[in-house]
């Protein structure tokens, strides 16, 4: 037996106490890759770079991060917004009971 055994935790759990945590949910991508003391994420370089981080060789990565992956707030309303070539601050005509 180990000299150094700490008390039974939880199966998959961190002993937070001997292994504290260097990477916490990143608010961009989700994922908990986003470095505490860098204020990098390591999966899609948030807090370096505007952009995402995104290589070629990686196209299953890509896949799983691209556009319509999400929910997609602001593109899906722009087929229906093209359509009536970005009108704002108009109101719909009354209807007239016929
Ligand atoms: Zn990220």
């Amino acid at each position: 037996m180990p000299a150094c055994r700490r008390p039974a935790s939880p199966p998959g759990l961190r002993p937070s106490r001997l292994l504290p945590q260097s990477h916490t949910l990143c608010r961009r991508c989700g994922k908990r890759s986003f470095h505490i003391q860098k204020h990098v994420c390591a999966s899609c370089a948030y807090g370096a770079t505007s952009k995402m981080r995104r290589f070629a060789q990686h196209y299953k990565a890509m896949r799983r991060r691209t556009q319509g992956t999400g929910r997609m707030s602001f593109m899906k309303s722009m087929p229906r917004r093209a359509k009536n070539g970005f009108r704002e601050g108009t109101m719909a005509p009354k209807k007239s009971s016929a």
